[in-house]
């Protein structure tokens, strides 16, 4: 199967949240911040980004959250597991020129999922975690999200 067709299907653990996307993800980052370290109980968090049009299926029903230390962040999580299956940045839609879709690349459970092309918060990184290798890497926030969250808190 092509990337073109490949569909990628980020389930909650339960499996009442699915969403398939087709063309496989625009960009994958991981972050090492404080933020994301507690919201998933990891020590780096890896996101994956959609457009909307990326879309194939979307079911279950889904609570949100804004994040408190990041309010231009609207989370969707299951409600009978917890588990964050995905979000968005308000911002990034101005921004992109399209609804974008952050998934948490965990809830793919797919081991040949593609590698992240960028890393946040490198600075904060346990100290023994060896370099996930990605292209670029931030000391702390990129400057891409940063504009984005301004642009959000904006609106
Ligand atoms: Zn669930
Ligand atoms: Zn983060």
């Amino acid at each position: 199967m092509s990337e073109d067709t490949k569909i990628d299907e980020a389930q909650c653990c339960c499996g009442q949240v699915s969403l398939k996307f087709t063309g496989g993800p625009k960009k994958v980052l991981a972050c090492s911040c404080d933020y994301c370290q507690r919201r998933t109980g990891s020590i780096i968090q890896f996101s994956a980004w959609y457009t909307a049009d990326q879309i194939v299926s979307q079911t279950g029903e889904v609570k949100h959250y804004q994040g408190p230390n990041n309010p231009g962040v609207d989370y969707m999580f299951c409600p009978e597991c917890g588990s964050t299956v995905y979000w968005e940045i308000p911002g990034l839609t101005a921004l992109y020129g399209s609804r974008l879709y952050g998934v948490a690349v965990g809830n793919f459970a797919d081991r040949d999922y593609p590698q992240p092309t960028m890393e946040n918060f490198v600075s904060n990184r346990h100290h023994w975690l060896g370099d996930v290798g990605t292209e670029e890497t931030n000391a702390e926030v990129s400057p891409f999200i940063v504009e984005a969250l301004q642009a959000g808190m904006s609106d």
